[in-house]
Order: structure tokens, then sequence, then C-alpha cells
């Protein structure tokens, strides 16, 4: 996940960059509005977040011209200035969230996570379909040819996951921090139980199967010719 920071104060910039990093972001700073806005239409960001008084340009300024430019991703603005004016503005102008300063980082780092999880969200469509196997999110319903499978909680983020990411072998440690939110570095049986589970449900009875386990890999869910 790669985040913007566009904050003239060199203190608060380098404390936000530095964090953001330990946090395992991929994180560029620049200290001028024009810069910020030159940056977020050129290169792919997953988050700007945004101070509003800076040279160059202000920070309404660049999130205007970013969504002006059909830049849809998540804004979070900084302010020192705490007024309701400034936040109905900004809220106007399209901003996501704010943040008043002075902040503690973790709050920050709290607003940022919730802020991606959305826009991750909001990018994809609410029925993940593949061969004729479908997903609804939003109604948490899962069919495959028209019948409706039951799964748990577990069972049914497991599938999103693999449907969101499909063709791609996803490792059991990136499924264990996905979908149970925990590093399982020795014990992976978990997952494998889960698996095994989901496609007795989901595999089992049709054609083609669409999950497999790739030896010592992980596992992938695709639609392959040959099946
Ligand atoms: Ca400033």
């Amino acid at each position: 996940m790669k985040i913007l920071i566009v904050e003239d104060e060199s203190k608060t910039g380098d404390y936000l960059r530095q964090g953001l990093v330990e946090a395992g972001f991929v994180a560029d700073w620049v200290q001028d509005g024009l810069d910020g806005l030159h940056r977020g239409l050129t290169e792919a960001y997953d988050l700007v977040i945004l101070d509003v008084m800076l040279p160059g340009a202000d920070g309404w300024q660049v999130l205007q011209g970013l969504r002006r430019a059909g830049k849809d991703l998540p804004v979070l603005f900084l302010t020192a200035r705490d007024q309701v004016d400034d936040r109905v503005k900004g809220l106007e102008l399209g901003a996501d969230d704010y943040l008043v300063k002075p902040f503690a980082f973790s709050e920050l780092l709290a607003r940022v996570r919730t802020l991606l999880r959305r826009g991750a969200r909001a990018r994809e469509p609410d029925v993940l379909k593949v061969a004729d196997l479908e997903l609804d999110r939003p109604r948490r319903r899962v069919t495959r040819a028209g019948r409706r499978i039951d799964l748990t909680a577990k069972e049914f983020a497991l599938l999103e996951l693999l449907l969101r990411r499909r063709g791609e072998v996803l490792p059991r440690s990136l499924i264990a921090s996905q979908v149970w939110d925990m590093n399982f570095d020795s014990d992976t049986n978990v997952i494998e139980v889960a698996v095994r589970r989901l496609r007795a449900k989901v595999d089992e009875g049709f054609t083609p199967r669409l999950i497999r386990t790739v030896r010592g890999m992980g596992y992938v869910l695709e639609e392959t010719p040959w099946d």
C-alpha cells in the first residue's frame, strides 16, 4: 500500500513518513501543494494524507485537482484549525476524513487503515463470479449453478479472498493474516482444514473444480479449461 503525504512542516512530515514505513506502508512525502498534486496525478497511490495550509497550492486546491481528474482515492485531511467551517468545506470538496492537529500517531494509523479498507471495498463489484460460482457480498450469499451454498463466516471470508484474487496462488501465511488476522508460522492445519471444508461445499459434485492446492505454495481459485 502506497501513501502520499503532503505536509510542509518538516517535523510532522518526517514523523508521519517514518511511522507509516514502520507500519509496513510505502510512503512518499512532499512539502509543497503543487508537488503533491503532481505526484497524486502521475503516480498510483492508495491514499493521500493532506495538510490544509501548504505552499504552492493549499490542501483544498490539491484535493479539488485530484477529484477533477477523476482520482477517487481516499484523502485524509490534517488540519490545525478545527473549526466547523473548514470541515464542511473539505467534505464538500470530497475529503474522506479529518484529523485535527495535534494527533496521536495510533489515531492516524487507525484512520488510514479504515480508509484503505473502505477504498478497497468500494472498488470491487458487489458480486464476485468465477464460472457458475457467485458470491454476493452485500447479501452474504454464495451460489453455485444457482444452488445456495451455506458457509460459515470464516469460509465466506476465505472464499471471498480466493475470488478477489482469483488466478493468484495465495500462500497459507497470507490467508492466515487476511482471514484469521493472525500469523500462523508453524500451524497451518487450521487453514488446510478450512480449505478442505470449503472445497467440499463449493466444488464437490460440480464441474469444473475451482479451488486447487499448489503443493508447497498455497491455494488458488481459477477456472481451468482442462478440468
Ligand atoms: Ca501546513
